[in-house]
C-alpha cells in the first residue's frame, strides 16, 4: 500500500481500478523532404490546422450545452492559438527553410512553445502548457493519425492516471466510466482542473510522478476531499473508504429528502443556506441541493476559463444568465479575486511576487486596472436591471481602499446614467471580510457598506500566516483557531449591534461541525458549497439556538484549535450522532 499527496481540486472519493493513459513522448523525427514536396507540406498544414479548428469548434459547442459558455470559453484559448498568425508563420517558414515534413514542422515549434511556458516562473504560463500538447496532438492526429489511445474508448469504470491530461480530454470524459482523475502535473487554476471541477469529478493534481508508482489494473483511491491518493490499499484501509462510501450514499439519500424542508431550526429559528458558485451552469444543481440563493458568485472563474479578458459583452450575458436562473432569488456578485494563486490575463504584466498572497491580488489588482474593474462593474450593473443582484468586493483591508472601489464604482454608474442605461438604482454593495484588519475594525466599514459576507479561508490564512495552498503547513490551518472565532465574533457583534446584514461564506460554514458555533454566536445566513447544503441544512433543522450559544460561550474561553473542534464534535454527536458517523472523521 502507498499513500501520495497532491493537490485536491474537485472534491469526492473514487475507489475503482486505474487506467494509466500512457502519455509516452511519441517523438516525431525529422525528415527533410525533396524541393518539390515543400508544397505538398503547405498544403498538409493548412488542411490539419483546418481539420484541428473544426474539431476545437465542435468540442466548444459540446462544452457548451453540458457546463455552460462560461466553462467552454476554455477551448478559445486553442482557437487563439490555431488562428495566431505568427504561430502558424513559424511552422511554414520551418518547411520552407529545412525542408522537413508538416509534421516535424508542428511537434519542433510547439515544443519549444511549451518549453518556453514551462520555463516561466508564472503559474498561469506553466498552467498553460497542456493546452499546447493539447493542440499540437490534435494537429499531429490529422497529419499523422491518433498517437495515442483514446479516452472515449475506455469499456469499464476507470479511475484515470495521467501525467497530465489536456483540456479536451478532461472535457470530452464519460462521466459515467471516469470516477476520478490523478495527474502528475496540473495547478489548482489549470484549465483541466476547472473543468473535472465542473464535470463533478473527484480530481487530484500536482501528484509529481504517480504515473511512475501506479499500473493500469491497480486498485486505487482517490479522495478528492483531502488529496490523498492511495495505491494497492490494504483490505483495511479498503473496506474503511468503502464503509464511509456507503455511509455515504445512505446519508444523502435520506438527505434528499430535506431539499423541500425550511431550514429552520427545533425552535423555529430560520436560517439562510446560501450557495457559493463558480460558473452560471452550478445554479440550477445548486439549487436543486436546496440553496435558496447564492451568497458568493466567484467571477474570478469567468477570467480564469477564458483565453483573454471577457469583454463586457460576455460578462453582462453570464451574470444575467446567473439572474435569470435565480428568478428572483438572492444573488451576490463578487468582483474579480485575481492574483496569488488564481492568475489569469487579467495580470497583464504577470509580475512575479516575492508574497503573492500579500501583493496586487483581489480589489488592489482591480484598482490598478482600471478600465478592467470598470467594464466588470458595467456589466453587473447592466445585468442587474433584470433582476436582485448584489455587489461585493473581496480582500478589502483598509477604508480608503473601500472609499476608492466605490468612488469607481460611482464613476460607472455615473456614465451608464448619461447614457441612459437601466441598472438597479439600489444594488447593495458590501465587502468581504477575510483580513484580519477588516474584521477588526468592522465597526467603521458598518457605516461605509450595505453587507459583510466573512471569508473565512483567506480570514485564517491571514489571521495565522499560514498559507492555505501549501501542504507543508496545512497543519497548522485551522479555522478553529481561537484567534479566527475571536475575529468572527468581532464582526458579527459589530453587525449586531446596527442590525447590519452580515453572512459567512468561507468553507468553514460548510462544515457540519461548526454550524452549531456559527448560529450560536449569531450568524444566520450561511453561505456554502452546493454539495455541502443538505447536510448542514440537516444539522441546522437539528438544533436549538440557545444550545448553539451556550456552545458558543463556552468555546470563547479555550486556548487551542484541538479543544474546539473536540467540543464541537462532541457537542455535534449529541445531537445528530448519523452525521458524526458519516462525515466528520476521514481515514
Ligand atoms: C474566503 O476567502 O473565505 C472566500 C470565500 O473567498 P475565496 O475562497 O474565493 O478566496
Ligand atoms: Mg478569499
Amino acid at each position: 500500500m502507498r499513500t501520495t499527496q497532491g493537490i485536491p481540486v474537485s472534491p469526492g472519493v473514487a475507489i475503482g481500478t486505474a487506467v494509466v493513459i500512457d502519455d509516452a513522448d511519441v517523438p516525431v523525427p525529422r525528415r527533410v523532404v525533396p524541393q518539390d514536396q515543400v508544397q505538398r507540406q503547405h498544403e498538409r498544414l493548412d488542411e490539419a490546422l483546418r481539420q484541428s479548428g473544426e474539431d476545437i469548434e465542435q468540442l466548444r459547442d459540446q462544452a457548451t450545452k453540458l457546463l455552460g459558455p462560461e466553462t467552454a470559453r476554455i477551448f478559445g484559448f486553442h482557437l487563439g492559438m490555431l488562428q495566431d498568425q505568427q504561430l502558424t508563420d513559424q511552422f511554414h517558414s520551418l518547411i520552407d527553410q529545412d525542408r522537413v515534413t508538416a509534421e516535424y514542422a508542428v511537434y519542433s515549434v510547439m515544443r519549444k512553445l511549451a518549453h518556453n511556458f514551462t520555463q516561466q516562473e508564472s503559474r498561469y504560463f506553466r498552467d498553460r502548457v497542456s493546452d499546447i500538447w493539447d493542440l499540437e496532438r490534435r494537429v499531429l492526429k490529422h497529419l499523422i493519425g491518433e498517437a495515442r489511445e483514446e479516452l472515449g474508448q475506455l469499456q469499464q469504470e476507470a479511475i484515470l492516471f495521467a501525467h497530465d491530461l489536456t483540456p479536451s480530454q478532461t472535457a470530452g470524459l464519460d462521466t459515467d466510466k471516469i470516477k476520478g482523475i490523478a495527474t502528475d502535473a496540473g495547478g489548482r487554476t489549470s484549465h483541466t482542473a476547472i473543468l473535472a471541477h465542473a464535470l463533478g469529478i473527484p480530481a487530484i493534481v500536482g501528484l509529481e510522478d504517480v504515473t511512475g508508482s501506479v499500473n493500469t489494473g491497480d486498485t486505487v483511491i482517490v479522495d478528492g476531499h483531502s488529496g490523498h491518493v492511495v495505491i494497492d490499499p490494504d483490505a483495511a484501509q479498503l473496506m474503511e473508504y468503502r464503509q464511509q462510501l456507503r455511509q455515504r450514499e445512505r446519508f444523502e439519500s435520506s438527505l434528499d429528502r430535506l431539499s423541500e424542508l425550511p431550514a429552520r431550526t427545533r425552535d423555529g429559528t430560520d436560517i439562510q443556506l446560501l450557495a457559493n458558485i463558480e460558473f452560471p451552469s452550478e445554479i440550477p444543481a445548486a439549487l436543486g441541493k436546496g440553496a435558496a440563493g447564492i451568497g458568493l458568485y466567484r467571477t474570478e472563474f469567468l477570467f480564469l476559463a477564458a483565453e483573454s479578458e471577457p469583454t463586457e459583452d460576455e460578462q453582462y450575458e453570464a451574470y444575467r444568465e446567473a439572474i435569470r436562473l435565480l428568478e428572483g432569488r438572492p444573488l451576490t456578485i463578487r468582483t474579480v479575486d485575481l492574483g496569488a494563486d488564481k492568475l489569469g490575463d487579467a495580470d497583464p504584466q504577470l509580475i512575479q511576487e516575492r508574497n503573492p498572497f500579500l501583493g496586487c491580488r483581489s480589489i488592489r489588482l482591480c484598482l490598478q486596472n482600471l478600465p478592467m474593474f470598470k467594464t466588470q462593474l458595467k456589466a453587473i450593473l447592466r445585468a442587474s436591471a433584470e433582476g436582485p443582484a448584489r455587489i461585493m468586493f473581496p480582500l478589502i483591508s483598509s477604508v480608503m481602499e473601500l472609499r476608492q472601489a466605490k468612488m469607481v464604482l460611482e464613476d460607472v454608474i455615473e456614465e451608464l446614467e448619461e447614457q441612459g442605461v437601466a441598472y438597479q438604482r439600489d444594488i447593495p454593495v458590501g465587502m468581504m471580510i477575510e483580513v484580519p484588519s477588516a474584521a477588526l475594525q468592522a465597526r467603521n466599514f458598518t457605516r461605509e457598506v450595505d453587507f459583510f459576507s466573512i471569508g473565512t479561508n483567506d480570514l485564517t490564512q491571514y489571521t495565522l500566516a499560514v498559507d492555505r495552498a501549501n501542504e507543508r503547513v496545512a497543519s497548522l490551518y485551522s479555522a478553529a483557531h481561537p484567534a479566527v472565532i475571536q475575529l468572527i465574533k468581532e464582526v458579527v457583534r459589530a453587525a449586531k449591534r446596527r442590525d447590519f446584514d452580515v453572512s459567512i461564506c468561507g468553507e468553514m460554514a460548510g462544515q457540519p461541525e461548526f454550524v452549531m458555533l456559527l448560529l450560536g454566536m449569531g450568524l444566520r445566513t450561511l453561505s456554502i458549497t452546493p454539495p455541502a447544503i443538505p447536510e448542514v441544512k440537516k444539522v441546522v433543522r437539528s438544533l436549538e439556538i440557545r444550545e448553539c450559544q451556550r456552545v458558543a460561550r463556552r468555546i470563547a474561553s479555550y486556548a487551542s484549535d484541538r479543544e474546539v473542534t473536540n467540543t464541537l464534535r462532541e457537542e455535534l454527536e449529541k445531537v445528530l450522532p448519523e452525521v458524526c458517523d458519516g462525515q466528520l472523521v476521514g481515514p
